[in-house]
């Protein structure tokens, strides 16, 4: 069975790609790029960019690149290159032999830098970093030319080479390109291009002792590898003209042919109740609010993973939401929806009692057991059945006995009838309590010819209906509960620090029954726990034979009361 969702609705950006076909600008070519900086984990709001880039080139038949963006290697690491590629592969995409660096583009970022010094569009500046800023002007006065900015080109490229060679201190001196001190927009007042910095790089080692700046070296990795559309978040809108400005200068330069990539913005990805900044996310690990960066409450790909989101889910919510051009936010609710639509269609069913209190059938003989049979899905009959074992103590779940039932209880109180579903219909006769008057056992009698699925099944009519495990056979086992991470639909939006809107309850764990079935489970398997959600085995904690369950999501949405 298919569960692809329909194809995706129009949206503004596949309007600019339709209408360039039609055109012929790039010939039918599509070639987007995926470019995270390895200096973090992905998160829910980088599965949008994910499923986007390599949605659009799945569906015009293009190509999509993986790209490290690592310019800035102080922050960079390998664990996180690592991280993301199994992240951007767990969402069901393929980059082929389209993995770059940009780091491998160092040579050809230098020459680039030469040849706008040379033509005149870059200079040296040997301001502080204090009177640079000041030279910068506001929003609303111009910024002043560097005394440094009438240098020569030759004494720029001398300046330059020596900034390579090493001879300055960090700092000492910038690279910036040449355009407007006065221009309205303050990304076209001369932006740095490359700094000196002294810092070890995850690829190219102590190679380099000056970086390019990431303004610098988006546009041209964009255009090193034929980019046709550069698709990024709105907070780059302003610096699409320098984009533009400086591919047009390095294709007059021989560098680049046209047409030259395209940058379009589009709005980041806000959910409610989730935080998705790096600096909020590493706080988080840091100070151990959470287990690591794999927490199932963590927003990080690699938590979602283990809290049993399906990759699907990603693809079907990012198609659901669309693209747009402005900054909303998007109800968490609107994501578990499409993790549960998912899963409905795809999660085996499984019986687990999460509050366990003993039912003993005294009417049934001591030492039997029989096979009931459970379907796999009850829409889908051709997964077919399992069998599983009934014998004269169950486990039930606390809440489905009441000893004084309110008002429209129809489970389990004495003198009611309930179906043990797929198993035989039971009259409660009583409970016993220890000191305390906590009940430790429900009990009841069998009516023997109203086995699930024999003839006389449904002799006699119930209204209730619960679920049940053979305590004998029942395979104990950990259960985490998990919930929201946080309380408030914006976290720290009204205190200001995120940290007091943390759920104190995000995490329950339990000790759960379940049916003998699961303890065979491997890890990521997904099953629906009938009445309770979706439950994943977690692929960390589970060894081979026990193991352990993490609740996805629940069967309906819980959050909706307690908002009202
Ligand atoms: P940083 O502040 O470190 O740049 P970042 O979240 O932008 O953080 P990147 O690694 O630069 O991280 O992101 C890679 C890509 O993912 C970028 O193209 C970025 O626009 C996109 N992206 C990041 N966050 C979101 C989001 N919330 N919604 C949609 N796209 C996002
Ligand atoms: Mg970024």
């Amino acid at each position: 069975m298919s569960h692809e969702a329909p194809a995706p609705a129009a949206n503004f950006i596949r309007n600019i790609i339709d209408e360039q076909n039609a055109a012929g600008k790039w010939g039918g070519r599509v070639e987007t790029r995926f470019p995270p900086e390895p200096n973090g984990y992905l998160h829910l709001g980088h599965a949008k960019s994910i499923c986007l880039n390599f949605g659009l080139a799945r569906d015009y038949g293009g190509v999509c690149h993986l790209r490290f963006d690592d310019t800035n290697p102080e922050k960079e690491s390998q664990e996180y290159v690592d991280s993301i590629v199994e992240s951007v592969k767990w969402l069901g995409f393929d980059w082929g032999a389209h993995l770059y660096f940009a780091s491998n583009y160092f040579d050809t970022m230098y020459a680039c830098a030469e040849y706008l010094i040379k033509s005149g569009h870059a200079y040296v500046d040997s301001l502080s970093a204090d009177d640079m800023r000041a030279y910068r002007g506001t929003l609303t006065e111009p910024g002043k030319d560097s005394p440094y900015r009438s240098r020569s080109a030759e004494e720029n490229l001398d300046l330059f080479r020596r900034m390579k060679a090493g001879e300055f201190p960090d700092g000492a001196h910038v690279l910036r390109a040449k355009i407007d001190m006065a221009s309205p927009n303050i990304n076209l007042r001369d932006p740095a291009i490359y700094r000196i910095k002294r810092a070890h790089h995850h690829n190219t080692g102590d190679t380099w002792c000056i970086y390019p700046m990431y303004t610098y070296a988006h546009p041209i990795e964009d255009a090193i590898e034929h980019i046709t559309h550069s698709i990024c978040t709105l907070e780059f809108e302003d610096q699409r003209p320098f984009y533009d400005w400086l591919l047009d200068k390095l294709a007059d330069g021989g560098f680049f042919t046209r047409p030259l990539p395209q940058q379009i913005e589009f709005a980041r990805l806000n959910l409610t109740y989730v935080v998705l900044s790096k600096r909020k996310l590493i706080q988080l690990v840091e100070e151990k609010h959470v287990s690591g960066w794999d927490d199932p409450r963590m927003p990080t790909l690699v938590g979602a993973r283990r809290r049993g989101y399906t990759a699907e889910g990603f693809r079907r919510f990012t198609d659901q939401i669309g693209v747009s051009k402005s900054d909303g936010w998007i109800d968490y609710s609107v994501f578990e929806a499409s993790q549960r639509d998912v899963l409905n269609d795809s999660a085996h069913r499984r019986v687990a009692v999460l509050d366990p209190v003993k039912l003993v059938i005294d009417n049934y003989p001591e030492g039997q057991t029989e096979d009931c049979f459970a379907p796999n899905h009850p829409q889908q009959p051709d997964l077919g059945k399992r069998a599983v074992p009934f014998s004269k103590e169950l486990w039930i779940e606390r809440e489905d006995f009441m000893e004084t039932p309110s008002k429209g209880y129809f489970r389990l109180f004495p003198g009611n009838s309930v179906r043990l579903r797929y198993g035989y219909v039971v009259q409660c006769t009583g409970c016993d309590k220890d000191a305390n008057g906590t009940i430790t056992a429900v009990h009841c009698d069998y009516l023997p010819d109203t086995k699930s699925g024999t003839p006389g099944a449904d002799s006699v009519k119930v209204k209730g209906n619960i679920h049940w495990v053979s305590a004998a056979h029942a395979y104990e086992a950990e259960v985490r509960l998990y919930d929201r991470l946080f309380t408030t639909a914006q976290p720290g939006g009204e205190s200001g620090d995120f940290l007091n809107d943390l759920n104190a309850d995000s995490v329950k764990v339990i000790r759960a029954q379940l049916e003998p079935a699961l303890k065979d489970a491997a890890p990521e398997d997904r099953f629906q726990f009938e009445r309770h959600g979706y439950f994943v085995a977690d692929r960390v904690d589970s060894k081979v034979g026990a193991p352990v369950f993490n609740r996805t999501v629940t069967l309906k949405d819980s959050w909706v009361k307690a908002e009202k």
